[in-house]
This record gives structure tokens, C-alpha cells and sequence, in this order.
């Protein structure tokens, strides 16, 4: 799982073995290990139960309901557990966020808890020290002054109802102690809500009844926390047969996101003129009615925003217009106004309270924070659980002021850049590891349940702030598991029924509680006033000038996850870069700047510099930089160390758009790990993704009537057992990838660091290709995840000569590893380009914390052999032992990919059942199979993808 572990294949010219002694050994290791190409596994010993647990079954995993928290937000999660030992996450059905789906980063979530760099002990003063001694040194500090003077607490955004209560003891114990709350990626919603509805509220959208969508920067479909949500009811208006009609969808974005691709008309702006967007949307749907400076909105005159406009008006009441976190209040201030004009409010939208603690509270702004260390105040900081050093603009030159701190604490996962600044730390439990609670977008509150004890004893910031309270170094303090029963417990009203409420709350993943009810419509009010000054003080940049943008990483957010080598091995949505951020420009400005696509280039912005590579992606806006957040790590974390660029080191004013910026060339150019080259598929994409548009769809449907039957020259043999297939379709794919980590888990696929992926040795056995369209500046990106296909007449299986690969007579195209000697002829063969080779025993040298996510069910492949999407074969006889021992009520087979799905773009099942989704789907009008015309007889059906642009500009 390692980045930095040696390459056998770099290291070849210089190797000293001579080729008879290599030749000589490798005879010796044949003749051990048998006639095949692959290495074969130790033996170990294992050891069955003394005693057996009643409820433990070995070989039986058990689901835990429990929540995984990003930003404060929490998505209900099932986590599966294998004798005690945490393997995959799952969604949560009954959990609002998730219905059963997750993104990538809840998918990802469980390798960092067997992450080998976590923080193992607590350190006092360079020294490693016990937990005791590290808590009695905090409450000293902590406690020191009278009523807290001079302390000062700082906290990731949280939605906990128990952390809010332990804060209120605190801040009556302490109350001259200073809390913080850092990295809030929704102050500027809230600042647009303050600013024209007169209070902190956030705008929840129901996808389900907007006929128009509008994403003004805004990659929801999947990122954000309600990300899987949203995706799913867009996706349930998304396709031709909707109830309800398919709906619309126009994105205005300076980079191409996963949301961007879906879209029926998208539009490359800068991201500063995305106001300039949203003010031209606002005068024209107003009439005059709200004031709307010309300059402002003469700025995005365009047929797209005319049109959008009058349609906006024509679906009064059933359309959504949503706002990326980067932009700025105003923005978010005039969706709320749009919201207004259009009716929606009530309708595709709802306003409420946010569920985050202190939501838009001066104590969320990082330079309220650095003022206060400037100011000298603070003789004691506890930093718990936020990377805040790392994850700061650098003009608040947080590190200095942390250093300057005479005592400082930090509870942290990792070893990182707050961990070096800090006089003391303590290891921070992962989710899977601690008991606590989280509310959900909506208000929804779900208990976090752990599935294993603390690896390395490590703590929560709930057992920090308890530490505080308790009367004396002696008391024990309580511990989280009973501070958040406590927090239920009051919320219940009592003990009556208190115990079954738990264990139902435990069970289902959600309380009782209801979500917080949402603002009725007649109680709120715009503020015009306000509206108006605010968008005559907006300064666009002139036409032509450069900005910069600083997003966060789709792959490691804001750096949390930037250990994480699943993460970082998941190749970007259009451009599929792994490994790596970079400066990403059109190909318009990089002409304009003198600069190729991986040129390295020195980007300087506010007077500070940093160097990094130029890397040109499609559909780019143009006199737009962006480099994402996340990266240039310097901690101690083995995988994140050195990767990238750190962007905060740029981001000065904290703002995340500016302008003023300058790229230089620096004359070396340095090469990305890009993976979708490794799939050549030697220029036949466009049999391969299909796409289609409603119209087409109605004349295809004439046409086809017309068509002349055509006649198979092969007749399957009749099913006499159940037939597997799987249909995918691609007008709900949104390119998310959670289903590329979810078969990484599930499947024990390994990762092959950023050399193997430039070399074309990535192992995913799902990828999700990228293909790039249309106009070079404006094109249309159709993606398509793509599998091993299962084909009937598999071109793989002719030219194996030890029949490795065979099918099955339930339709699985199978590899027998044992059997598999590596001449890769099955690999040559396929069309596909599915398969991959292990040419390393990618696992060896790994610590063996590492081995305790792979999954018991699924082989762990060693070197020498070829592997592929086996259609989770693991579940599908999960299912029928289940169904043959008689178990009642026994679910129908979801592969991994499938089951994490937000949009159910893949249903799998029995083909030989006409009555099955599956079936239906492979029967539909937009099925088709990847080059079905090499007569391969796919199991895998797509369906084209959809789309509905607007007949006025289409
Ligand atoms: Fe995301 Fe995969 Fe579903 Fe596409 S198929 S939406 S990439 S989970
Ligand atoms: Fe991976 Fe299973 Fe999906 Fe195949 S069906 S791509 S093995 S998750």
C-alpha cells in the first residue's frame, strides 16, 4: 500500500545477480513452489476460539451501524465485521445522507484506521509519555489561570449534540477560556443567508421535484455532505423513463468536475464570473424588481444564461439553482434571491437552522483565532483533532503563533504539521474506534458506535473536553460512551424506554429524533437593501486577467486524507491523474503563458511562490489557475510527505478564488502519473460510450421499428441455472469513483504507487474512462466505468494455454489463480483491456497493521498472476449458501460497486430471470453492449448515455 516501497523492475540495469544465477534461482523456486508462475503464500498457523462467543460465527461477518463525519456532517454508515475486525462500509439505507450509498471518502474510510503511520503514544515535550501523564499535564496547563484565562481550545466542525453540551460545562467551569472552531467549508452559505435573510440558515434542496437544475460551481453530485443524497434524486429524474419527466441540468464551473460532465449545457467562466452569472439570472428573472448593477450583469451575457433564465421562469417552482462552497457570500446571497423570484422556496428548497455548532459564529474564522495567539492571550492551546497549522492560509502564519504557544496540545491522527508545532500529543481515535454523535444536512442525528477497541489506545476529543471537567486528577473523567448515553438521555426525557431507544438508535444507525424542522416559508423574508449593496461592492477582474482557485482535492479533501494510498492511487474525473495536484489550465492559457501540458511552473499570488506543474486539462476556463488543496504535505506521514504542492502556502487573503496571479515556466518539465492512458483502447471510445439525446431517442424509436430483425449465428445454450449480468447506465454515472474504492475494499486490490500507475501497472479491477469529446474547448466528457464484461464468447479464454480462465455455468468469466503461469496472451486478447497483471507481490514488506482491512472472503493475489472483476463472486455464493441453508428473507446479490452506488447507475442480477431489473434494462431501448460488434456477447449492458438540452439552444 506503500508509495515508497522498492520497485524490483527500477532497479534492474544495476541488479547484481548475473542472469545464469537468476536463472538458477528462479529454476529452484519453480521447482518449490510448482509448475506455476506464481509465489506461493506462507503457512500460518491459526487458532479457533477456546471458548466460542455465542454471537460470533467465524466466517460470518456481522453489520455495526454507525456514522462517518466530514466537515461536521454526518452519512450513516454499516460497517461490516469480520470476527471483530473492521473489513468494509457500507451505506446506511435508513441514514437521510446516505440511503444506502457513500462517496469515495467513506469507502477509503477504513484503510486509515489500519494505517501504519498513525500516532502510537502520546509525547510530552519530544519525549514519549503515558496517557495518564499527558492528561494530568493538560489539566494542569489547562486549569492553571482562574476560569480558564488564557486558555483557548481548538475544534474541527461539529454537529455533535454531546460536544455541545460538554462545551456548555466547559465554558461554565472556564468561562474565559476561548473555543474555535476551525476549517468550516460553509461560512460563506452562511454569510449569503445572513446577509439577506438576517440569520444563519442552509438551503436543502429537493432534487426529486426540480425539473431544472442549475450548479453555479458546485460539484454536488459528489462532494459536499449531502453529496450522495443529492446524487440520488437527481439521478431518479435522470433517465428518459423518469416519473416526472428527466430533468435539466446547466453547470457554470471554471474546472471540469464530476457534476460538470452530466451536465446538458455546461459553461467554462471564470470563478470569479460566476456572480457576474448569477447577478444576470437575478435582473433578468426580476424585471427591475431587484437591483441589479449592468456592469455586473452585462459581464455573463450569453445565449447559455439567456436561455437559462427563461427556462428557469418556465419551471417556476421545480427548478434548484446550487452554490459551490468557494464562492463567495454574495453568490449564496443571490441563490437565495433566486429561490424568492422563482417560487422554489418550499418546494425544491427549504431553509433551516444549520445543524453545525456555533454555525457562522465569529469563532469560526481563522483569523479571529490568529488575532487571538497574535494578541499574546493564550498560554495553553489544545488543537483536537483539526490539522489547523497544516490546513491555514499562510498569511495568518498559524505555525508561528502555535509555536509561540508556551503550552500546546494536540490530539491527532497523525504525526503531522500541528503535531511538530505543538509541545504535546496524544493519538486521535479514527471513527470506527470512538463513541460519539453526529447530525446529518438535515439534522438527523446518528450515534458513532465503535467496532474495534482503539488500536493504539488512542482518544476523542470528547475524552479531552471530559478531562477538563472532572473534579480532580484522580476522578476518573467520564468516558465518551457515557457522556453521549447521558446527551441521549436527557434528549429522551428520562429513563422510561431510554435502553430500547439506545439500542434502536444503535441498531438503525439514526435516533428517534426528529430532523430540525425547516423555516416556514411565510416567516421568511429577502433583504433587497442588502442584497443590492452587497452586489455593487463586487469587483470582477477585466476580462482576460488570470485568476486562482483553490478547491479542495477530490481525492484528499483538505489533507486529511492524504495518507490514505486508496485515495490517492483514484484517479481524477476527467483528466485521471493520481498521486498528485497540480496547476490545471486550459489549453487556451497555457498557449497564452508559453506552457505543455507537464511543464514546471512557479505560481506566485500575494508575493508568496510556489512551484508545482502545469497540467492542462479539457474544458478548462480560461485565464483560470486552479490548484486543489490537500497536497504538499510535510508530516510524518510516509505516503502524503512531498506529494503535490501545498496550495495553502499560496492562499493568502482565505479567500478561495483571487486574482493577480503569474505562472513562470521554470525550464524542467516532470511527467504525472496519469492513468487512463494505460488502457488504450486504439481509437475505438466512441463504439465504446455511447450517447444519445432525448430527441434521438424519439427518432431511433421510429427507426428502429423499421430495422430488419438480425439473426444470431450462436443460440446460448438453454439457462438452466441462474445467469449473471450486470447493465450500467451511463446517464446516471456521475463519475463519483466511490465505486472504484468500494471494489478496492471489498476485493483486496491493491495499490501500485504513482511509478506503477505511469508505467501502466494500476490494479483496479474498475475503472471509470473518461472520454473526451466535442469541441477541444468546450467539449462534451461521457464517462463510462468499465469492467471485466463477463462475455459469452470471452476473446480471453481461447488463448489461455492452461485454461486459467473458464466460465462458469452461471455466465462468470473465472480465473483460476492457481493455475495462471503470466504469459498475459488473455490479456492481449481482451478489448476490453480489463485485466491486470500483478507484477509484484504488491503486499510484501507491508507492516502487518496493513493486513487487517483485506477482506477474508476475497484471494489475496500474490505476484505472477492475472486478475480481474470477478462480479464479486464471494457475494453471489454468499447468497446461494444462504439460499440453500434456508435462511429466510435472503437479499438479493449486490456486487460492492453496485451496492455504493448514489445514482443506481449499476443493477446487477439473473439474466435467466425475464422478470429482473437486469433483464428489463438489458431489453431497453438504450442498451447496448461494448463492442458488441466483435461478437464477444458481453454480460454487461450499457445503456447510452441521456441527454435533455434545451431545444432553444441545443
Ligand atoms: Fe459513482 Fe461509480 Fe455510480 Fe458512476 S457508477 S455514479 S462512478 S459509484
Ligand atoms: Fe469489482 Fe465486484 Fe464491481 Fe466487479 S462486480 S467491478 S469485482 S465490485
Amino acid at each position: 500500500m506503500r508509495a515508497d516501497r522498492p520497485d524490483p523492475m527500477q532497479h534492474a540495469p544495476s541488479d547484481p545477480i548475473a542472469r545464469r544465477a537468476f536463472l538458477q534461482r528462479m529454476g529452484a523456486a519453480i521447482a518449490l513452489y510448482g509448475a506455476t508462475g506464481c509465489t506461493r503464500a506462507p503457512a500460518e498457523q491459526i487458532v479457533p476460539y477456546v471458548t466460542q462467543p455465542p454471537d460470533v460465527v467465524p466466517g460470518r461477518p456481522r453489520m455495526y451501524a454507525t456514522a462517518f463525519v466530514l466537515d461536521g456532517y454526518a452519512t450513516g454508515v454499516l460497517v461490516e465485521s469480520h470476527e471483530g475486525r473492521p473489513t468494509k462500509i457500507e451505506g446506511n439505507p435508513e441514514h437521510p445522507a446516505s440511503l444506502g450509498a457513500t462517496s469515495a471518502f467513506e469507502q477509503a474510510s477504513v484503510l486509515s484506521l489500519y494505517d501504519p503511520d498513525r500516532m502510537r503514544a502520546p509525547r510530552l515535550n519530544g519525549t514519549t509519555a503515558s496517557f495518564a501523564q499527558v492528561f494530568a499535564a493538560v489539566r494542569r496547563a489547562a486549569l492553571a489561570r482562574r476560569e480558564g484565562e488564557g486558555l483557548a481550545i481548538v475544534l474541527a466542525p461539529s454537529s455533535s449534540p454531546t460536544l455541545a453540551r460538554v462545551l456548555r460545562l466547559v465554558r461554565e467551569r472556564l468561562p474565559s477560556a476561548r473555543v474555535f472552531f476551525h476549517g468550516s467549508r460553509a461560512r460563506a452559505a452562511h454569510e449569503g443567508a445572513r446577509m439577506v435573510r438576517g440569520r444563519v440558515l442552509e438551503r436543502r434542496h429537493d432534487l426529486r421535484r426540480a425539473d431544472v437544475v442549475v450548479s453555479l460551481d458546485d460539484d454536488f453530485l459528489a462532494r459536499g455532505p449531502a453529496c450522495a443524497r443529492l446524487a440520488h434524486d437527481f439521478a431518479s429524474r435522470r433517465t428518459p423513463n423518469s416519473e416526472g419527466g428527466m430533468n435539466r441540468l446547466y453547470v457554470f464551473e471554471p474546472t471540469f468536475s464530476a457534476t460538470g460532465t452530466m451536465a446538458d449545457h455546461r459553461v467554462r467562466v471564470r470563478a470569479h464570473d460566476i456572480a457576474a452569472v448569477a447577478a444576470r439570472l437575478v435582473r433578468e428573472i426580476s424585471k427591475g424588481r431587484l437591483a441589479v448593477p449592468d456592469v455586473l450583469a452585462d459581464a455573463a451575457k450569453g445565449v447559455v444564461v439567456d436561455a437559462l433564465a427563461r427556462d428557469l421562469v418556465a419551471h417556476r417552482g421545480r427548478c434548484a439553482i446550487l452554490v459551490g462552497a468557494s464562492q463567495p457570500p454574495v453568490v449564496h446571497a443571490m441563490a437565495h434571491a433566486l429561490d424568492e423570484l422563482l417560487g422554489n422556496v418550499g418546494s425544491t428548497v427549504t431553509l433551516a437552522p444549520s445543524p453545525l455548532l456555533e454555525a457562522g459564529e465569529p469563532s469560526h474564522d481563522a483569523r479571529a483565532l490568529a488575532a487571538h495567539l497574535r494578541s499574546g492571550a493564550v498560554h495553553t492551546l489544545l488543537v483536537l483533532g483539526t490539522n489547523v497549522v497544516y490546513a491555514s492560509p499562510a498569511d495568518l502564519e498559524l505555525e508561528k503563533l502555535v509555536r509561540a504557544v508556551e503550552t500546546s496540545f494536540y490530539l491527532g491522527a497523525f504525526a503531522d504539521e500541528t503535531a511538530d508545532a505543538c509541545t504535546m500529543t496524544m493519538p486521535e481515535a479514527h471513527f470506527l474506534e470512538s463513541w460519539g454523535d453526529a447530525r446529518a444536512f438535515d439534522g438527523t442525528v446518528s450515534i458513532v458506535q465503535p467496532l474495534v477497541a482503539p488500536l493504539h489506545g488512542a482518544r476523542t476529543s470528547l475524552d479531552v473536553l471530559s478531562a477538563l471537567l472532572s473534579p480532580s486528577p484522580q476522578e476518573p473523567a467520564p468516558s465518551s460512551h457515557a457522556l453521549v448515553r447521558e446527551t441521549m438521555r436527557v434528549g429522551h426525557g428520562g429513563d422510561a424506554g431510554f435502553e430500547a431507544a439506545w439500542r434502536r438508535a444503535l441498531r438503525r444507525g439514526v435516533t428517534d429524533d426528529a430532523p430540525i424542522a425547516p423555516v416556514p416559508p411565510g416567516e421568511l423574508a429577502l433583504d433587497r437593501h442588502a442584497l443590492a449593496a452587497a452586489l455593487g461592492a463586487v469587483r470582477l477582474p477585466p476580462p482576460g486577467a488570470l485568476e486562482i482557485v483553490f478547491p479542495t482535492d477530490e481525492r484528499v479533501h483538505d489533507g486529511r486524507f492524504a495518507n490514505n494510498a486508496w485515495l490517492l492511487e483514484l484517479p481524477t474525473v476527467v483528466t485521471k491523474l493520481t498521486w498528485s495536484n497540480a496547476a490545471t489550465l486550459s489549453s487556451a492559457t497555457a498557449a497564452r503563458l508559453g506552457l505543455s501540458d507537464g511543464d514546471e511552473v512557479d505560481v506566485t499570488y500575494e508575493g508568496r511562490t510556489a512551484r508545482t506543474v502545469a497540467h492542462v486539462v479539457p474544458g478548462h476556463a480560461d485565464d483560470s489557475v486552479a490548484i486543489t488543496l490537500g497536497w504538499g504535505r510535510r508530516g510524518g506521514e510516509t505516503n502524503a510527505r512531498g506529494r503535490g504542492v501545498n496550495a495553502y502556502a499560496l492562499l493568502g487573503s482565505g479567500e478561495a478564488i483571487g486574482a493577480g496571479v503569474t505562472v513562470r515556466r521554470t525550464g524542467a518539465a516532470r511527467a504525472l502519473a496519469v492513468s487512463q492512458p494505460n488502457h488504450d483502447l486504439h481509437d475505438r471510445e466512441h463504439h465504446i460510450a455511447r450517447k444519445t439525446t432525448l430527441a434521438a431517442l424519439e427518432t431511433r424509436r421510429t427507426e428502429r421499428e423499421k430495422r430488419p430483425v438480425a439473426l444470431p449465428l450462436y443460440q446460448l445454450a438453454p439457462a438452466d441455472t441462474r445467469q449473471w449480468g450486470m447493465a450500467i447506465d451511463l446517464s446516471l454515472c456521475t463519475g463519483c469513483s466511490a465505486c472504484v474504492v468500494a471494489c478496492q475494499a471489498e476485493n483486496n486490490v491493491p495499490t501500485v504507487g504513482p511509478d506503477g500507475v505511469a508505467k501502466g501497472r494500476i490494479m483496479h479491477w474498475l475503472r471509470v474512462d473518461a472520454y473526451v469529446g466535442g469541441d477541444r474547448h468546450a467539449p462534451d466528457v461521457t464517462l463510462q466505468p468499465m469492467l471485466c464484461q463477463h462475455c459469452e464468447k470471452a476473446p480471453c479464454e481461447y488463448v489461455c494455454p492452461v485454461d486459467a480462465t473458464v466460465h462458469s455455468s452461471d455466465g462468470l468469466n473465472q480465473m483460476v489463480y492457481n493455475r495462471c503461469v503470466g504469459t498475459r496472451f488473455c490479456s492481449n486478447n481482451c478489448p476490453y483491456k480489463v485485466r491486470r497483471f500483478n507484477w509484484f507481490d504488491y503486499h510484501q514488506g507491508e507492516p502487518d497493521v496493513v493486513a487487517l482491512v483485506r477482506n477474508p472472503d476475497v484471494t489475496v493475489r500474490q505476484r505472477g498472476v492475472m486478475e480481474k472483476c470477478t462480479f464479486c463472486v464471494q457475494r453471489i455464493r454468499e447468497h446461494e449458501i444462504a439460499v440453500h441453508r434456508g435462511d429466510a428473507d435472503v437479499p438479493p446479490v449486490r456486487t460492492a460497486c453496485q451496492a455504493t452506488c448514489p445514482t443506481g447507475a449499476i443493477v446487477f442480477g439473473d439474466l435467466a430471470d425475464k422478470g429482473s431489473t437486469v433483464a428489463r434494462l438489458h431489453a431497453d431501448e438504450r442498451a447496448y453492449g461494448a463492442l458488441e460488434e466483435l461478437g464477444t456477447k458481453p454480460r454487461v449492458a450499457y445503456l447510452a448515455r441521456t441527454k435533455n438540452p434545451n431545444p432553444e439552444i441545443a
